[in-house]
């Protein structure tokens, strides 16, 4: 599974990053970016899923890659 997230969609609000750290980083002004290639680790599929539900922009998608 990886993630994916919409530069155009994101506000910055955080909570990705928040409840998905290892998947989730921000940037200096809290746009968010997948860490490394957006591979999601299998101990963090759970959290990563919270994530997209509570992203306020829906900026997250999930692909089965
Ligand atoms: S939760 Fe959504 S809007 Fe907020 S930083 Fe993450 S991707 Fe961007």
């Amino acid at each position: 599974m990886k993630a994916v997230v919409d530069a155009t969609k994101c506000n910055a609000y955080g909570t990705c990053a928040e409840i998905c750290p290892s998947v989730f980083t921000l940037d200096e002004w809290g746009y968010a970016a997948v860490a490394g290639d957006g591979t999601v680790p299998a101990d963090a599929v759970e959290s990563a899923r919270a994530a997209v539900a509570d992203c306020p922009e829906k900026a997250i998608t999930l692909t089965a890659a």
